[in-house]
């Protein structure tokens, strides 16, 4: 019997057009480029555009222009998240269909403030790894007619996963296979630490976890690299992915760069874009160099 083909390995690079690139994403899309190069798998490309206030088609042919500067090939058509509503959407349905997603009309400020009360009355109130505060439960328990009685009169409601609920639904353990430069082996993923997290917004459709975690999936991606900023929401990944019976791809959180000052590096605070290193004679291999590859 002739055994079958193996699968290709399939990498990804994932950036949000919302700036331009820095060095932290340099390393991250050559450790990809190395890896699939490496293993002879695939390069693909994702534009994490959805949302569309901060994204634009500049920052996005910027994109472009920087990973060919820095010798990069990938797979053509690249994703782009915003082309893809439909696919995120229907996993939301499913997860609405499935009783595991409610929605919530707390503001982020009501949430703060729900929180600081508790606080200051010395009462701890739960926090996720990123540190914010998580959502309240007694929306959860909301009566269906209450629900839809507040969506029809046009109340602004985001959807958040009932991740009691949903972590009780899964009845294997969860974890991940972790090859990154913080802690290595089989993860147990702790979903719960995050709280009932956003699925689907108001103002931007779609978040990021549950939309990532649809596109590796669709994109066959069996291997994610990306920053170690990410490894903790890979335990929300996995409950979806169990979830949405979607396969597990393995993970490799690098590594991050960061700015003289010991910060991590960050576009929103204009920290130095590949194209400044570009226009100052930085050649790609030097690039290499600066993020230690
Ligand atoms: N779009 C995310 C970012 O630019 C990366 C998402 C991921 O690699 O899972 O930080």
């Amino acid at each position: 019997m002739i055994p079958p083909a193996r699968q290709k390995p399939v990498f990804r690079f994932a950036p949000s057009p919302n700036g331009r690139l820095h060095l932290g994403h340099a390393l991250s899309a050559l450790l990809n480029a190395d890896m699939a190069k490496a293993t002879g798998g695939r390069l693909l490309l994702r534009m994490e555009d959805i949302d569309i206030g901060r994204c634009t088609p500049e920052f996005e042919r910027a994109i472009y222009d920087d990973l060919a500067w820095l010798g990069l090939t990938w797979e053509e058509p690249v994703r782009r998240q915003s082309e893809h509503l439909d696919d995120y959407r229907r996993a939301l349905d499913r997860l609405i269909a499935d009783g595991l997603a409610y929605p919530a009309f707390m503001t982020r400020g009501e949430v703060k403030a729900r929180a600081a009360q508790s606080e200051a009355a010395g009462k701890a109130w739960p926090r996720d790894p990123d540190g914010a505060p998580h959502y309240p439960n007694d929306e959860r328990y909301l009566a269906a007619s209450i629900r839809q009685q507040r969506i029809a009169a046009g109340e602004r409601h985001v959807w958040r996963l009932d991740m009691e609920r949903a972590v009780a639904s899964v009845n294997t353990a969860l974890t991940w296979v972790e090859t990154g430069d913080g802690q290595t082996g089989e993860i147990v993923a702790d979903p719960r630490a995050w709280g009932d997290v956003v699925l689907w917004r108001s103002d931007a459709p779609s978040s990021y976890h549950l939309s990532v975690t649809v596109d590796d999936a669709v994109q066959g991606i069996t291997h994610v690299v990306r920053g170690l900023d990410l490894f903790h929401a890979t335990s929300v990944h996995r409950l979806l992915q169990t979830l949405l019976d979607l396969p597990a791809p393995s993970y490799r959180h690098h590594r991050l760069i960061l700015g003289a000052d010991g910060r991590k590096l960050s576009k929103s605070q204009g920290d130095t874009a590949l194209l400044e290193l570009r226009k100052a004679g930085r050649t790609s291999d030097a690039i290499r160099r600066l993020v230690g590859l």
